[in-house]
C-alpha cells in the first residue's frame, strides 16, 4: 500500500519568455531558467502547495498559451494593459517599469527621446509594450524602421553586431543588460507600466489564491531577498 502514502503533487505550469534579465533568463552555467519572476512564482506556488513547471516560449505566444490552457499562469515582466486584460486576468501589480532606449557601448548615436529614432533601425521584441510604443510613433508619421525579434536576446545580439542602431526595452531590463553586455542606456521614456501575473480569463479561484500569496510575499523580507539576489 506504499502508493497510498505518496502525496499528490499539484503542478503549476508557468509560461515565461526567458530573455528578460533580471526577471527571467537562462543561467549560463546551469541552463536553468532563473530570475525575480521565477523565484516569485515559486514562492507563491510553495504557499499554495504547488510544484512549478516552467514552460519557456516567445513573449507573443504567452497569452495564446494561457487561452489554450497550455499553461496555468504567465509571469514574464508582463505589463498590465487594458487590451491584454480583455483576454486574460491579471493579479495585483508587483513591479513598476518605464521604457528605455539602449545603444551599443561607445556609440556616437545618442537618442534622448523616441523622436530621435527617426531614420534609424530599432530592434524590439514582438508583442511587447515597447513594440506598441514604437508603432504608435510610426502611425503618427515618424519614419522609424522597427525591426521585430522573437526574443530580446536576438535583438541585443543585433545591436552589438551593429545590425540595429538601438533597442527599446523595459527600463529595469535595460539597466541589467548594460551590466551584462556591451550596451548602454541612452534614454528612459516614462510610461508608468506595472507588471502583473496573468491567469486564464475567468480563473478566479486561482487568481484569488495568487493575489493573497503575492500580497503576503510583497510585504515580507522574502521579497527583499529575492530582489537583492538578482539586483544587488
Ligand atoms: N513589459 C513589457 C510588456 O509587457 C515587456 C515584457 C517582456 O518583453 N518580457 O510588453
Amino acid at each position: 500500500l506504499g502508493f497510498l502514502s505518496k502525496p499528490v503533487e499539484k503542478v503549476l505550469r508557468v509560461g515565461t519568455s526567458p530573455d528578460f534579465p533580471p526577471f527571467e533568463y537562462v543561467d549560463e552555467k546551469t541552463g536553468e531558467v532563473v530570475g525575480i519572476d521565477i523565484d516569485l512564482i515559486k514562492a507563491i506556488a510553495n504557499r499554495l502547495g504547488y510544484k512549478v513547471q516552467i514552460v519557456s516560449m516567445d513573449f507573443d505566444g504567452l497569452i495564446p498559451a494561457l487561452e489554450q490552457g497550455q499553461v496555468d499562469v504567465v509571469i514574464s515582466g508582463m505589463t498590465i494593459t487594458e487590451e491584454r486584460a480583455k483576454r486574460v486576468d491579471f493579479s495585483i501589480p508587483y513591479w513598476k517599469a518605464d521604457q528605455a532606449i539602449i545603444v551599443s557601448k561607445g556609440s556616437s548615436f545618442k537618442p534622448l527621446k523616441i523622436e530621435d529614432l527617426v531614420n534609424h533601425t530599432v530592434g524590439v521584441q514582438s508583442g511587447t509594450t515597447a513594440e506598441q510604443l514604437l508603432d504608435s510613433y510610426v502611425s503618427k508619421g515618424y519614419n522609424i524602421n522597427v525591426k521585430r525579434y522573437s526574443s530580446y536576446t536576438l535583438a541585443v545580439q543585433d545591436l552589438i553586431n551593429g545590425r540595429v542602431d538601438a533597442v527599446v526595452v523595459d527600463s529595469p531590463v535595460a539597466n541589467t543588460l548594460a551590466k551584462k553586455y556591451s550596451v548602454e542606456v541612452a534614454a528612459t521614456i516614462t510610461t508608468g507600466e506595472e507588471y502583473g501575473i496573468a491567469v486564464k480569463k475567468g480563473n478566479k479561484a486561482l487568481l484569488d489564491q495568487i493575489n493573497k500569496a503575492l500580497s503576503e510575499i510583497l510585504n515580507s523580507s522574502e521579497w527583499d531577498s529575492i530582489i537583492s539576489k538578482y539586483m544587488g
